[in-house]
């Protein structure tokens, strides 16, 4: 993809683990600057070292994405720090699971705070200077989990990851008059410390039902998203490309 992101700033959300740790590496590794985001200030700034010493230029950041105030100071402290904002990469994003019978309201809240408002509120943050971008760029991690699937247990994770499209189609007309674009990646399964907590014989059953025989790495997603970050992408936006190894696809067993 040549050189288009040197010197670029990068916004990653969760980037402490996970698919955000693996988008702040690709992006690192591909000469942008990047803001690794996260709630524990510590866990963002090993992260932040190891791709220091990877020979990439990364720096942490504080932030819960559930509250503006902390997204704002977080956007304020990476363009002071960096010197702009080019790429937002809303990432963060919480799994519960909660049955209908048993799900409490601040558990929807919860689920909705973090994933849904958080990359409202991430964008608005940014925005002032993703204006001042000349190519400005916004990747968001939705799920295959409620734009295209269900899962019993994430009634609440289904709605707050359709809600991020819903969010997207109509953003993406707003910024378009700033050459702003807005796009979402819709990950299948893919082998993080967060989905290692679902338990090993959920994994051991989610890597059964992938046509490509194995669960995500979070390369495969990020990227995915280096393309839609990418200058290449200028012609790209409110559009979504399902990275899951073939897992949404078959219409009965007998395709396995
Ligand atoms: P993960 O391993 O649990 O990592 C989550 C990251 O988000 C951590 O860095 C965490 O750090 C951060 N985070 C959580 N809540 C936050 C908040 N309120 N503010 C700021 N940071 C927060 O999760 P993952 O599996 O990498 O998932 C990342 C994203 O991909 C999520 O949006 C998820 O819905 C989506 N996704 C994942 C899969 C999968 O199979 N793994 C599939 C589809 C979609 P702190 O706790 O320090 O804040």
């Amino acid at each position: 993809m040549g050189t288009s992101f040197d010197g670029k700033v990068a916004v990653v959300t969760g980037a402490s683990r996970g698919i955000g740790r693996g988008i702040a590496a690709r992006l690192a590794h591909e000469g942008a600057r990047v803001a690794v985001v996260s709630r524990a200030l510590d866990a963002a700034h090993r992260c932040a070292e190891i791709l220091t010493a990877e020979g990439g230029r990364a720096a942490p950041f504080q932030a819960d994405v559930g509250s503006y105030q902390s997204v704002d100071n977080m956007a304020r402290r990476v363009a002071e720090h960096f010197g702009g904002i080019d790429i937002v990469c809303a990432n963060a994003g919480i799994f519960p699971t909660a049955s209908l019978e048993r799900m409490s309201p601040r558990q929807w809240d919860e689920v909705m705070d973090t994933n849904a408002r958080g990359s409202l509120f991430t964008v608005q943050a940014c925005l002032p200077w993703l204006r001042r971008s000349k190519a400005g760029r916004i990747v968001l991690t939705s799920s295959v989990t409620g734009p295209l699937t269900g899962y019993a247990g994430w009634s609440h994770y289904g709605a707050s990851k359709a809600a991020q499209i819903g969010f997207m189609r109509s953003a993406a007309l707003e910024l378009a008059r700033h050459q702003i674009t807005i796009n979402a990646v819709l990950p299948g399964n893919v082998l993080t410390e967060g989905l290692a907590e679902m338990g090993e014989e959920y994994l051991r059953h989610m890597s059964r039902s992938v046509p490509l025989g194995r669960l995500g790495d979070v390369d495969d997603i990020a990227q995915a998203v280096l393309f839609f970050a990418s200058c290449e992408a200028a012609f790209v936006t409110g559009q979504t490309l399902v990275v899951d190894g073939g897992q949404v696809l078959p219409e009965n067993l007998d395709a396995f």
